[in-house]
């Protein structure tokens, strides 16, 4: 397979909404050590929303279900990143106006727009130790792969990395920015989202291609 529809784009959402539904309290954790603590409970009810809404639209676009997933997401989501997420469905989704199969390099182009609408709304610059710092290798690692298959994998290995670079960040963007340097040593709640949702599109779409990892 080397195109999405509205209906593969659908199981993507329910598959999102599910990993950060079992990630809640450990996301919890690591905002209630840079924030206040509910950046899982957010992320998880808004992607719920999100799915159930996208389940119960029957036949939609790619546009309609893009869309519908940024209105959940900023409506149904308390807090800084429920803005952020949201900017990020829609942001591409005037891309999307009477595409009905999206090949890997507009997918691409999806997520770099997803990108540029964060990085405008929030401010923030890779090094800041936010989302951003997930989000920008994932989306440069999806776009320089050959194809679906390597791209979501080298941009879930690329997310789970900068993930994981935040630890020795110092905060200057959020909530954690007041904790300054006593933030070292904890991963950004909002990269470590990023990482886990290009990992669940990674496993997503082994399990809808029938590869075996
Ligand atoms: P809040 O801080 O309002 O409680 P959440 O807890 O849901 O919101 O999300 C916190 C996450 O949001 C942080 O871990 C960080 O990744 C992200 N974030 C905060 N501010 C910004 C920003 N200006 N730009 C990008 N990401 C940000
Ligand atoms: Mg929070």
């Amino acid at each position: 397979m080397n195109s999405i529809g509205a209906e593969e784009l659908r199981g993507m959402l329910m598959a999102l909404a599910a990993r950060v539904a079992e990630e809640r309290a450990a996301l919890n954790r690591l905002d209630a050590a840079l924030g206040d603590g509910d950046h899982g409970s957010s992320i998880s009810a808004a992607f719920a929303l999100a799915a159930a809404d996208c389940a119960a639209l029957g036949e939609a676009s790619l546009q309609s279900l893009w869309l519908r997933t940024a209105k959940m997401l900023l409506n149904g989501m308390g807090g800084a990143s429920g803005a952020l997420f949201g900017s990020f469905f829609l942001s591409g989704a005037r891309q999307l106006q009477g595409v009905e199969r999206l090949e890997k390099c507009q997918m691409a182009a999806l997520l770099r727009a997803g990108l540029e609408g964060v990085m405008a709304r929030g401010k923030a610059k890779v090094g800041d130790k936010t989302m951003v710092d997930a989000l920008a290798p994932a989306v440069a690692a999806f776009a320089a792969a050959d194809d679906y298959s390597q791209a979501w994998r080298q941009a879930a290995l690329a997310a789970r990395a900068g993930a994981a670079s935040t630890r020795s960040l110092v905060p200057r963007q959020g909530r954690a920015k007041y904790l300054g340097e006593r933030a070292i040593g904890i991963q950004d709640p909002g990269a470590t989202t990023i990482a886990l949702l290009f990992e669940a599109a990674d496993t997503w779409w082994r399990n809808l291609t029938d590869e075996k990892t």
